[in-house]
């Protein structure tokens, strides 16, 4: 079954075409048949909106499918809301439901629907499925979702915590039961995604049960460019400096994180600078390494006792040393890490702590397109 992966952007249309009946783990990039990017959408010298965009990508396709035909369309989708707990068949109802939450997530929602539109118009008989980003977490119970402010913010405006990166997530954390030998229901572990977007999850019994991020992917750990947690009394103060939300906005998710802390929001730069003696890059370090610590001890008491600690993403799979800077606050959990284990680069998942360590640490690569193409092939083949 062939797959097409959507990731539509404001300005961007990225793609991926999978075989989804390709397992070969060892590279699975074999299930690849093609990938790319389309930007500068909107934008002089750029196709003038999703649907030129995609006869770019149709154009490229043409000539890898040969005879062969796309079966199913997979979507990445921001936000859920509170509806989506599931990848679903999407018809255009689902399309206006997808476009009532655009309030949720102004920058990406309204993307994603112009692609579930773009394709709808161009390729109108070939099932379309929408993968949320937000639906794994749809099993936090509410102790964890509340936040302690009046109903009327929840019932009129929805502000609540929805949680980010869940197909990752759930991938990842299916991934390392199965390298522990376990069923995914058999699962409590924390599950750390260190991109430039960063989030943790407590999983119990395989399902999510809380999650760093919250109404926004801003709330939560130390990112590339985001701050994660700040005492909310920080943006009334600026606003009544005469900061405009926009304003406000931006220097959270676009100046904060590492990139305020050293300078730089790519984490191999960053330990470079911390290494060559630094000191504002080492206390970035220190500041992400040690919330994180903070989270993972926490998230321990929520799934009653971790049997794994696992990281993933960009910064996660490749970065030893931040990985043995997190490792190293762990001690009082009774985590050791193995140097040498952690020092190997692998794309394999792999244990990286010493069979005397109480909760194991993992390396488990995450693969968001994989994960999409596999929920649209489960949703759209006949039972
Ligand atoms: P992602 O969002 O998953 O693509 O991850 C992006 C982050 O991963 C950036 O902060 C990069 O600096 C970091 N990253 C990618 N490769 C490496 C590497 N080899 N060593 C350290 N950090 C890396």
């Amino acid at each position: 079954m062939l797959v097409l992966v959507i990731n539509s952007g404001s300005s961007s249309l990225k793609y991926q075409l999978r075989d989804v009946d390709t397992h070969d783990d060892e590279a699975s990039s074999r299930a690849v048949l093609a990938e790319g990017i389309v930007e500068r959408i909107g934008f002089e010298g750029g196709p003038s909106d999703h649907a030129e965009a995609l006869g770019h990508v149709d154009a490229e396709l043409a000539a890898v499918l040969g005879d062969r035909t796309i079966d199913a369309v997979g979507h990445r989708v921001v936000h859920g809301g509170e509806r989506f707990a599931e990848p679903v068949l999407v018809n255009n109802e689902i399309i206006r439901a997808i476009e009532r939450l655009n309030p949720l997530a102004p920058l990406h929602n309204p993307a994603n629907v112009l692609g579930l539109r773009a394709i709808s118009a161009k390729w109108p008989d070939t099932p379309q499925v929408a993968v949320f980003d937000t639906a794994y977490h749809r099993t936090i119970p509410e102790r964890a979702w509340r936040y302690a402010v009046p109903d009327w913010l929840y019932t009129h405006h929805g502000i609540r915590r929805y949680g980010f990166h869940g197909t990752s997530h759930q991938y990842v954390a299916t991934r390392a039961a199965e390298l522990l030998g376990l069923e995914p229901d058999e699962f409590d572990g924390v599950v750390l995604h260190l991109g430039n977007g960063v989030s943790a999850t407590a999983v119990q019994a395989g399902k999510s049960i809380d999650t760093s991020m919250g109404f926004t992917p801003l709330e939560g750990l130390v990112m590339g460019t985001r701050s994660g947690d700040v005492d909310p009394s920080i943006l009334v103060f600026l606003g009544r400096q005469g900061h405009s939300p926009d304003e406000i906005d931006d220097l959270l998710n676009r100046q904060s994180g590492l990139k305020a802390l050293a300078g730089s929001n790519d984490m191999r730069a960053v330990v470079e600078a911390a290494d060559a003696g630094d000191r504002r890059a080492a206390m970035a370090l220190e500041v992400a390494s040690y919330r994180l610590a903070k989270y993972i001890g926490g998230y321990h008491v929520s799934v009653g006792g971790a049997k794994a600690v696992v990281f993933t993403a960009g910064i996660g799979e490749n970065s030893a040393p931040f990985r043995a800077r997190v490792a190293e606050r762990l001690g009082a959990l009774g985590v050791v890490l193995d140097g040498a284990l952690n020092a190997v680069p692998s794309k394999e998942p792999r244990v990286i702590s010493a069979p005397e360590s109480d909760i194991p640490l993992l390396v488990v690569p995450t693969d968001e397109e994989r994960a999409i193409a596999e929920a649209t092939a489960a949703v759209v083949r006949p039972t």
